[in-house]
């Protein structure tokens, strides 16, 4: 790969601005200055800009805390999208985000430029879990979990495959809602099956990738390689 288009895909500017950062003789491949942007690097090459070592990137893959009020979309005609909290370095990449949550759900969003990781937490075929903390407008009856759990019938007749449900508060208004499936608006529509309502919909794990605490809404990390099973 040229050296300028190396630098770009790590990260380090657009295309102008590493073609000026080689001029100025701030790269070192394998020890020596470059000042041409094309010349031919591949994995091997230890490259150091001001002296630093600089990793070649393969994938990205960021944690966003998804606020409500965007839409989970590439480009929008009206609203923002979940690309405006991509940080700006990543901006050139097909960065996309893993499945949809609602404009109004809250929470974990995975964004990354992997297709093949992204195909594989989305494909029905994996069945890959993802656990939603719901708020709602009436307490869970005992028989309305009955029902859930084990596979609810929507009012358009679909099927659900059956889905855990835990009670987090006294009122029985605040349930986690486990899914290996994710059809369209399927929470909601889960609990407006049983005569429900969702007030607030929020995200906190898909597959083994568990909402950062820390991580405000709004906030996105970008996650190592490591994390990526
Ligand atoms: N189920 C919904 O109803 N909405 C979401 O955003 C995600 C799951």
């Amino acid at each position: 790969m040229r050296l300028d288009k190396y630098l770009v895909h790590c990260g380090i500017g657009s295309r102008k601005e590493v073609q000026k950062i080689i001029k100025k003789g701030y790269i070192e491949i394998n020890d020596n200055q470059i000042k041409k942007s094309n010349i031919y690097v591949s994995e091997e090459d230890v490259i150091t800009m001001d002296g630093e070592r600089i990793d070649y990137i393969d994938h990205v893959y960021l944690m966003l805390n998804k606020p409500a009020g965007v839409v989970t979309a590439v480009e929008d005609a009206v609203h923002d999208t979940v690309i405006k909290f991509v940080p700006e370095q990543y901006r050139h990449r097909s960065i996309v985000p893993v499945g949809r949550l609602d404009k109004d759900t809250t929470g974990l969003l995975l964004l990354t430029d992997d297709g093949q990781f992204n195909h594989h937490l989305m494909s029905p075929k994996h069945h890959v879990k993802k656990v939603y903390e719901v708020t709602l407008v009436e307490s869970v009856s005992d028989m309305d979990i009955e029902q859930i759990e084990s596979g609810i019938v929507l009012k358009d007749d679909t099927q659900c495959q059956p889905a855990a449900i835990k009670i987090m508060d006294e009122d029985t208004k605040v349930v986690h809602i486990e899914l290996t499936e994710g059809k369209y608006h399927q929470v909601k529509r889960m609990f407006a099956a049983v005569g429900n309502r969702v007030l607030q919909l929020k995200r906190i794990q898909l597959g083994s990738y568990v909402l950062d605490e820390e991580l405000t809404e709004g906030s996105i990390i970008e996650i190592s390689k490591d994390d990526i099973r």
